[in-house]
């Protein structure tokens, strides 16, 4: 073998070294007490000093070695010069030495959309819910999610001292899902994994209608979507718009690659061409198995209420 390995796989392995310096920042920011919380739309859409800097870092360090990808981050930051301590330069060896899906194997840098959430979950992060909190890293070509990495800062901190902290999932569908262990829910359970603290009626009256055997409501929609590959949840039910393009891109590409599938409320895929709108306006319905089941249970009320793009 000779030459490097193709653009889209050193992309990727360089978002998974990313993401973990994103996670540790994330981390760092905790350990240091001074959170630097700002309110964005509200008390239920806040930045901290953590999605700042994870922002910085990653938007940074990804466009100094792709100069020509076009990266679109969460954070509205103003734009200045990033500390030399924030690039991370490292690509993770492992997915450099995988085989690349034939489809992807000659892409062109500048068609690339890296969409960046550096912090998922930012209301639990202060509130000490840690393992809620995700950074996500969503690769996207031709307006569809071909990759995905997703650092979970905070995995094992319930396990106390010893334990390894973090982790970081990837995937590209294709080529397939890494760093977790794929479960199914057992049984055919119904298991729905919503919103803790963006609910209202239609996000209520959505998942009833699933006729659920259980609902759990956490943060993040990346910690949501671990659910779903990890057996935990079988339907990950939004119905309502809130989640943004770079919410769903890291998940999305992850799940696709384990056969799961994510869209809006009547079924419909999200692009995630540059000139998208960042909100997903029509919720976010996403499965492991048996999509159409939860499609089909939507009530007629949420479908007139948050229509497809
Ligand atoms: P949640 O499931 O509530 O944690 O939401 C998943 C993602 O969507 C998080 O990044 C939230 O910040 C975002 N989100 C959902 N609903 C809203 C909302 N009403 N306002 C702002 N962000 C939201
Ligand atoms: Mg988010
Ligand atoms: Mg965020």
């Amino acid at each position: 073998m000779s030459g490097s390995p193709p653009l889209v796989m050193r992309l990727v392995s360089s978002a998974y070294s990313v993401a973990e310096k994103a996670g540790a920042i994330v981390r760092k920011v905790l350990h240091s007490g001074e959170l630097g919380i700002v309110e964005k739309t509200g008390a239920n859409d806040l930045q901290t000093l953590a999605d700042r800097l994870a922002q910085q870092s990653i938007c940074a360090s990804l466009s100094r070695r792709f100069p020509k990808i076009t990266i679109i981050g969460e954070e509205e930051l103003p734009s200045e010069e990033v500390r030399e301590d924030l690039i991370e330069n490292g690509q993770a060896e492992e997915i450099l030495q995988k085989s690349c899906p034939a489809e992807f194997s000659e892409l062109k840098e500048e068609e690339f959309v890296v969409w960046v959430d550096p912090l998922d979950g930012t209301k639990e992060y202060t509130e000490g819910l840690l393992d809620n909190v995700t950074v996500l890293i969503g690769i996207a070509y031709g307006g569809r999610a071909i990759a995905g990495v997703i650092n979970q800062p905070f995995y094992n901190y319930q396990v106390g001292a010893g334990a390894h902290l973090g982790r970081t999932l990837w995937g590209m569908p294709g080529l397939g899902a890494f760093g977790f262990q794929l479960r199914e829910v057992p049984g055919d359970r119904r298991i729905v994994t919503t919103t803790r603290s963006h609910s209202n009626k239609l996000v209520t009256d959505c998942v009833d209608a699933m006729e659920p055997h259980e609902v759990i409501r956490v943060g993040g929609a990346g910690n949501k979507i671990i659910q779903l590959v990890e057996g935990k949840a079988s339907a990950y039910v939004f119905a309502s718009p809130g989640c943004k393009k770079w919410d769903t891109c890291a998940p999305e590409a992850i799940l696709h690659a384990v056969g799961g599938k994510l869209t809006d409320m009547h079924g419909n895929a999200y692009r995630y061409d540059a000139n998208v709108k960042h909100m997903n306006s029509a919720g976010v319905l996403a499965t492991l198995r048996n999509h159409e089941y939860y499609v089909s249970r939507v009530p007629h009320s949420v479908l007139q209420a948050l229509k497809s793009d």
